[in-house]
């Protein structure tokens, strides 16, 4: 047997990492549209015509639009041919890629900023006291809302004054947990023009009179734990976390992403792509688990996962209009055709993730033939 060099293995396994990824992510796909439609039909499984049009978006995605095909685009293989939702947050397919490119702005963003010497970036988590029975459709809008009304406040603009605050980058991200429910928070990066460390006291302070004037019935945010700053030293993990990239370790390219990445049970909680899983279905039962991801979908509808301060872009020499989450779908899929797919072939491959990544795979490989052959098999009609 022919050795491997240390670069061959290391392709090997990056090209088998991203096999395994997309067939936990078609898997979840399938799963989360099974638990859409299920809910649509009110638990028959029929459908009718003027219900399918309404579905939430993330339910069709995938579903064959004309003729679809296999493409390859920077050395990736995709389908082309099939509806995309682009959904920022409960699309396994869809938002990776859209975090993904939202998180290379971001280090862009970030090392022109540090490049000058007395720039630093600090990081602040914004979060508000909960209970497990708090919905998510009311938390989320609270937490932005008195985001909003605290930036727009007389005395924010003072504090960034103060503080040197120029422009700050605002990304939302949603935890769950069985002891505490939804977890909604805010993490901001704030882009400041010196080298005092801001005053966490005073962002509290702001906060909890922002969260107060909006929703006065509700407890207010803990002093010590209500509002988190650390120093973000311009490190490009940063801009991992922010828009949830992969960790270095397994570094599955810059370009597959998280907000599908797995934490750990102890840690805040879960991410809700896992509600999709096995092994989290296993422990909350499927129902829950079902009626949790629904409340997901339905809270998240056209909310934005990331935003940045007007000017932002402009100062850092980032050309152009932040593309929208389906304007970042549609340029990435656009990649020389490989295979055309029938329409057997293509149902074939939406329904059995694991051959889906499979083919995929071989065909970023080059190894054509083979998938042509695997597609073959897997749908000629059983012979006799
Ligand atoms: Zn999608």
């Amino acid at each position: 047997m022919s050795r491997q060099n240390p670069e061959q293995s290391d392709a090997l396994r990056r090209s088998n990492d991203l096999r395994r990824w997309r067939e936990e992510q078609y898997t979840r796909r399938a799963r989360s549209q099974a638990w859409l439609m299920d809910r649509a039909s009110g638990g028959s499984g029929r459908l009718r015509s003027w219900q399918l049009r309404v579905l939430p978006r993330p339910t069709r995605c995938g579903w064959p639009l004309t003729g679809t095909s296999i493409r390859l685009h920077d050395g990736k293989a995709y389908i082309a041919g099939s509806e995309h939702c682009a959904n920022p947050w409960c699309c396994p397919i869809c938002t990776p890629i859209i975090r993904s490119r939202r998180a290379r702005d971001l280090r862009t963003a970030i090392e022109r900023w540090t490049a000058i010497e007395e720039h630093g970036l600090w990081f602040v988590t914004l979060t508000v006291p909960h209970v497990k029975s708090d919905s998510l459709d009311e938390l989320l809008p609270l937490v932005s809302t008195a985001w909003s009304r605290m930036r727009g406040s007389q005395a924010w603009r003072r504090y960034a004054r103060d503080y040197a605050i120029e422009h700050y980058v605002r990304a939302a991200e949603i935890t769950w947990s069985a002891q505490h429910g939804w977890h909604p928070h805010l993490h901001i990066l704030l882009f400041v023009a010196g080298r005092t460390a801001p005053d966490r006291k005073r962002i509290t302070e702001m906060w909890a009179d922002s969260l107060h004037a909006i929703a006065p019935g509700r407890k207010a945010p803990s002093k010590r734990h209500g509002v988190l700053l650390e120093e973000a030293n311009g490190s490009p993990i940063l801009a991992a976390y922010l828009a949830k990239t992969p960790d270095k370790r397994r570094d599955i390219a810059s370009e597959v992403v998280r907000g599908d990445r797995k934490q750990s049970r102890n840690d805040d909680g879960i991410n809700p792509l896992q509600l999709l899983d096995d092994d989290v279905q296993a422990r909350l039962g499927p129902d829950k688990a079902q009626r949790l991801w629904c409340e997901y979908v339905d809270a998240t509808y056209r909310k934005r996962s990331i935003t940045w301060s007007r000017n932002l872009r402009q100062a850092m020499g980032i050309d152009g209009d932040e593309p929208t989450d389906e304007q970042i779908i549609q340029r990435s899929v656009h990649g020389i055709p490989v295979i055309d797919l029938t329409t057997e072939a293509y149902r074939m491959l939406r329904t059995t993730p694991s051959i889906h990544a499979y083919v995929l795979q071989r065909i970023e490989d080059g190894e054509i033939p083979v998938a042509l052959q695997v597609i073959d098999e897997c749908t000629a009609p059983a012979r006799n």
